[in-house]
Parts: C-alpha cells; sequence; structure tokens
C-alpha cells in the first residue's frame, strides 16, 4: 500500500475537499490542485473547520486534528501537486472536454504506475479513460455528498480498466472507511444516480398530474419512511445536479428520462435549491411538511418507480440485487433497499 501513500485531488470544490479531508484523515497525505489560490484556501479552511468542529463535539483529538491537517498540502502547480502521488482523484465541474483536457495533463505529468480515478457523476468512464496513456490505470470513484459522512463508494471499471485496478481502488476506499461497490457497467449514473434520480424525476412528473410537492414530501417521509421527501431531496441535491443527469440520462438512455417541466423550470430560473436559497420551496425558513399534508396520496406510485428502475440496472448487467440494495440504502439513504421492498410488497 505505501505507493498510494500520496493522493492528488484535482479540483477542491464541494467534493475535492471532502474527498481531502476523508484522505487526511485516514492516513494518506493530500494534496490539492486547483485554478485559484483563492479557492485552495477556502478549501483548506473548510477542513480546518470541519475538524475543529469534530473536536470541539469530543469525536477526535486536538493533536489528531493537528496531525490530519498537517498532511493536508495545496499547490497551484499540476505537475507538481501530481508528482510522487500513488492515486489521481479528480473532481473537476461535470464536463467531458474539459475532463478529458485535465486528465492529458494530468497523465503527461504523473509517474507511470500511479492510478487514475474520476468522480464524475453521469459521464463515461471509459470515454474520460481515453485522455490517458495508460487507461487499464484509470477507474471510476465515486464518493457521495458529504464524502465526510456518506459511506459508500461506487468503484466503476471502465473497458480497459485492470484487474489491479479495481482492486487498488477497491483497498484504498476500505482504508478511507468507506463501503465500496463494484459496479459492473460504464452506464449512465452507474447504480444509485440511476435509480434515484430517476425517481425524483417521476415525483416532479406527478405535478403535472395534480399532486402538490407538500402533499408527495409528507407521503413518501411519513408514508415510505423516507428520510426527505422527493423536492426537499431535490432542493438539497442542487436542481442544476439534477436536470444535468437527466439530460445525460435522456441523451443515453433515451426519452423517458427528459427532464420533468418543473425541473426543467427551475433550472432555466436559476432556483437551485437550498444554494440559491429557493428551489420547490423558499429557504429563507425551513419547509416542513405533516403527516397529514400526505393524505392522499399513494406512496406506491413512486416505490414502483424504485423497483423497476433498480431492476432495469439489474437486466442491464450493471449490477445484482444484493449490490443495488446495499449501495441505494448508503448512497441514498433508502430506510431499505428497492429489492427488499419489491419482496415485502
Ligand atoms: P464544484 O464546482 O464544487 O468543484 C469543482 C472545482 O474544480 C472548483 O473548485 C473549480 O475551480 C475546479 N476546477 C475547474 N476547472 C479546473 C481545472 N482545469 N483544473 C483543476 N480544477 C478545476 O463541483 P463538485 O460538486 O465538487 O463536483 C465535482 C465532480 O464531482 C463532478 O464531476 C460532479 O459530477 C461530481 N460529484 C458531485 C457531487 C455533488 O453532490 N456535488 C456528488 C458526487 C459526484
Amino acid at each position: 500500500m505505501e505507493k498510494f501513500d500520496r493522493i492528488a485531488i484535482i479540483g477542491a470544490g464541494v467534493m475535492g475537499r471532502g474527498i481531502a479531508q476523508v484522505s487526511a484523515s485516514s492516513g494518506f497525505n493530500v494534496v490539492m490542485f486547483d485554478i485559484e489560490q483563492r479557492i485552495l484556501q477556502g478549501a483548506f479552511e473548510e477542513i480546518r473547520r470541519g475538524l475543529r468542529r469534530m473536536v470541539e463535539r469530543g469525536r477526535l483529538g486536538e493533536e489528531e486534528a493537528t496531525a490530519i491537517l498537517g498532511r493536508v498540502s495545496t499547490s497551484l502547480s499540476l505537475p507538481e501537486a501530481v508528482e510522487g502521488a500513488g492515486l489521481v482523484i479528480e473532481a473537476v465541474p461535470e464536463a467531458l472536454e474539459l475532463k478529458r483536457r485535465v486528465w492529458s495533463e494530468v497523465s503527461a505529468s504523473a509517474s507511470s504506475d500511479a492510478v487514475f480515478a474520476t468522480n464524475t457523476s453521469s459521464l463515461s468512464i471509459t470515454s474520460i479513460s481515453e485522455a490517458v496513456s495508460r487507461p487499464e490505470r484509470f477507474i471510476g470513484m465515486h464518493f457521495f455528498n458529504p464524502p465526510t459522512v456518506m459511506r459508500l463508494v461506487e468503484v466503476i471499471p471502465g473497458a480497459y480498466t485492470s484487474l489491479e485496478t479495481v482492486e487498488a481502488v477497491k483497498g484504498i476506499a476500505e482504508r478511507m472507511g468507506k463501503t465500496p461497490v463494484i459496479v459492473k457497467k460504464d452506464s449512465p449514473g452507474f447504480i444509485v444516480n440511476r435509480v434515484l434520480i430517476t425517481y425524483l424525476n417521476e415525483a416532479a412528473r406527478l405535478l403535472e398530474r395534480g399532486y402538490t410537492k407538500e402533499q408527495i414530501d409528507a407521503g413518501m417521509q411519513y408514508g415510505a419512511g423516507m428520510p426527505l421527501g422527493p423536492f426537499m431531496l431535490m432542493d438539497l441535491i442542487g436542481l442544476d445536479i439534477v436536470y444535468n443527469i437527466l439530460k445525460v440520462f435522456e441523451e443515453k438512455l433515451g426519452p423517458n428520462y427528459r427532464p420533468a417541466t418543473a425541473v426543467e423550470r427551475l433550472f432555466r430560473e436559476n432556483k437551485l435549491g437550498r444554494k440559491t436559497s429557493e428551489g420547490f420551496y423558499n429557504y429563507r425558513e425551513a419547509p416542513k411538511v405533516s403527516e397529514e399534508d400526505g393524505r392522499g396520496f399513494n406512496v406506491k406510485l413512486l416505490l414502483d418507480i424504485l423497483i423497476s428502475e433498480a431492476r432495469k440496472v439489474v437486466e442491464e448487467g450493471i449490477a445484482d440485487p444484493e449490490t443495488v440494495d446495499k449501495a441505494m440504502k448508503l448512497g441514498a439513504n433508502l430506510p431499505s433497499g428497492p429489492f427488499e421492498m419489491a419482496r415485502r410488497a
């Protein structure tokens, strides 16, 4: 494992900084690279604040926090950041051409035995991997937001990925305290986003049939045991992320995945959810629903979608039912997996 002791993180945004914190907390030395000093500074400060909060809550010792922070460094030079790194994790914005450009630069500077992992949510691992000189060492390593909290990591081999690379990344994810699941096929949205985002889109379509968001959210929360109803969840994920993933699904999987009218409208109006203070709900005050609000909503309408999309994932050879259930519970916080739900129904 020694050769993996140094990890380079490319892109220190929401995901990159979280992955850096997780890595340093598990004993890896990490260097974050981004395009502006201001961003790197912000990322470093956020990690420092996160660790301080843990110390205040008694979940981490003072000395340990200092040691973790001591393992985090930043760089504005890509060649310097990847030099000597055993693993490079990329978390730059979700755009194929940008990712390919970044990876061809990484590939030119990294050591020949380094493993390359992209955190893409919806792009093809194989097509990104074609930008590097050794695609057998390239893989998808999909963390969930926030990476410091969410235990699941989807590990997605592309068409050229070697078994050795799969094993190495699985081992690193475990060393980070995560639960890796191997996704058998490089397919849009992998397991969790494919099922979850399709379900969220269907919830938005139900608005066109006269249901209200409060009714659906309350129904799913109180009637189906979801931690959050679908509209509150879309606001949390961000309507831009939901919309862009659905556009990829529409293009690659067909017109059934076209974004619902309400999702598209909010995206165009830049009402992206919590991050812009308005999405389906207004966040100047915390939205709430009561059990009463859910009356008249049959949760089966949406649970059936979760189950049927999960079946497609299995039929298409992306994962087996046990893996789908495990991934949906850990990556989407479902109270039970879609196949467990189907068995109970
Ligand atoms: P973000 O916008 O918060 O961060 C991206 C960072 O990349 C920014 O700091 C930006 O300055 C930097 N960047 C831009 N161009 C760069 C370049 N050429 N070289 C280096 N850095 C550059 O985005 P994010 O939400 O962290 O998403 C990053 C990736 O993770 C995307 O592929 C996304 O699909 C995926 N992802 C996101 C989430 C999520 O919930 N946000 C969850 C899982 C996966």
